[in-house]
């Protein structure tokens, strides 16, 4: 199968040198729209997002519940087609490209961490993180040594053979980034990564997300509510009502209506009264 990566490469949009040396954007979108129908009505979950992120950059998403950052999110990693407009990953539109090249994207190119975990709790810690490996065919040998090569990474080796459902909250929030970059996807998507996590181990999980995004070079989108987390990115933008307004000055102003949202739309939209 062919890499997405090499196929972009090949198509001659990114050169392997622009990819290696973190020059250059990774992803865009434009005019992105995503409308839910359900039943009788309408939910415009994003109004037309452009976008630009920079290869080694680490932006933050930040806005009130409902305004679009998980739905945004889903549609960079392919999780989701958007209604209309278009991601460009690497400069090749994801519409473009082939079944499988997009599987190969969504496997190879971009690694997920959720609020929630979604560990296989049965299963040791260092067979999860094994799993996106395992998928893709790699010898089970391999699999689990590539696995435990990122448990040491995150600090966790001494866990390996613990169960998933065994461990803390903190503690399965690291094997579920080891399980996101076992892969070494160029792309690392964060829905609310500390969402689930008290003020110290969401520190913890931030910090550890910061390093590993600088030592393997990684381009990184997080969604968060944490304006103080938010801050220690490169760049935040701030989503609202699907549409993306101006991200660090506006972002000061907002901060009590951020943190007092609680839901969707509506609650935007009296808090701005
Ligand atoms: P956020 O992550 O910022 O809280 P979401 O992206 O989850 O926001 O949701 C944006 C809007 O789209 C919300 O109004 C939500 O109810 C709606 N929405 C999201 N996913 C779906 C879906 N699968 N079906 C219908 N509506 C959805
Ligand atoms: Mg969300």
């Amino acid at each position: 199968m062919q890499d997405i990566t090499g196929a972009v490469v090949a198509d001659g949009q990114a050169t392997p040198a622009a990819l290696e040396s973190g020059i250059g954007e990774l992803l865009k979108t434009v005019g992105l729209r995503r409308v839910f129908s359900s039943g009788n009505s309408q939910v415009t979950a994003l109004a037309g997002v452009n976008l630009c992120v920079t290869r080694g950059e680490m932006v933050a998403i930040v806005g009130p519940s409902g305004s679009g950052k998980s739905t945004l999110l889903h549609l960079l990693g392919a999780l989701d087609t958007p209604t209309s407009g278009t991601v460009y990953f690497a400069g090749k539109s994801l519409e473009a490209i082939s079944d499988a090249e997009l599987t190969e994207f969504r496997n190879r190119a971009v690694g997920f961490v959720w609020q929630r975990h979604h560990l296989l709790p049965d299963f040791t810690a260092v067979e999860n993180v094994a799993m996106p490996l395992l998928a893709r065919g790699i010898a089970s040998r391999e699999a689990l040594g590539a696995a435990h090569g990122w448990l040491e990474e995150v600090g966790l080796a001494d866990r390996a053979q613990h169960r998933a459902g065994e461990l803390s909250g903190g503690e399965q929030q690291r094997v579920a980034i080891a399980r996101a970059l076992v892969t070494r996807p160029l792309l690392l998507l964060a829905d609310e990564p500390t969402g689930d996590l008290d003020e110290g181990n969401a520190g913890t999980i931030f910090e550890l997300i910061e390093r590993l995004h600088r030592s393997h070079r990684l381009t990184s989108i997080l969604a968060t509510h944490n304006l103080q987390l938010a801050r220690r990115c490169n760049r935040t933008l701030v989503l609202e009502r699907g549409l993306l307004v101006t991200g660090e000055e506006s972002l000061v102003g907002r901060e009590s209506a951020s943190t007092r949202a609680t839901g969707g739309r509506a609650t935007a939209q009296e808090e701005r009264g």
